[in-house]
């Protein structure tokens, strides 16, 4: 079964921390939530062209965990929270 990865958006000013994508996974937001700054995990992986069921791309930072995930699945979906600022 295939697994939802999900993404947030990033304000503006955290994009370049990101290199430059425009959202993170789930688990590089949380960490980033707790420290205040964003710290790319061991392996995390941008991702330029994560699709989503509907076909829609998103150009994300996946921590090593999502990108192995997406690798496999594809099922990406934004999540609902509001911009990290
Ligand atoms: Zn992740």
């Amino acid at each position: 079964m295939a697994q939802t990865i999900w993404i947030h958006r990033l304000a503006d000013t955290k994009k370049r921390e990101a290199d430059g994508m425009d959202f993170v996974c789930e688990h590089l937001f949380q960490a980033m939530t707790e420290t205040g700054k964003l710290t790319k995990l061991d392996g995390a992986n941008a991702v330029p062209n994560a699709e989503s069921k509907d076909g829609s791309t998103y150009r994300a930072l996946f921590c090593e965990m999502c990108d192995k995930n997406y690798n496999r699945s594809g099922h990406v979906r934004l999540a609902k929270e509001p911009v990290l600022a």
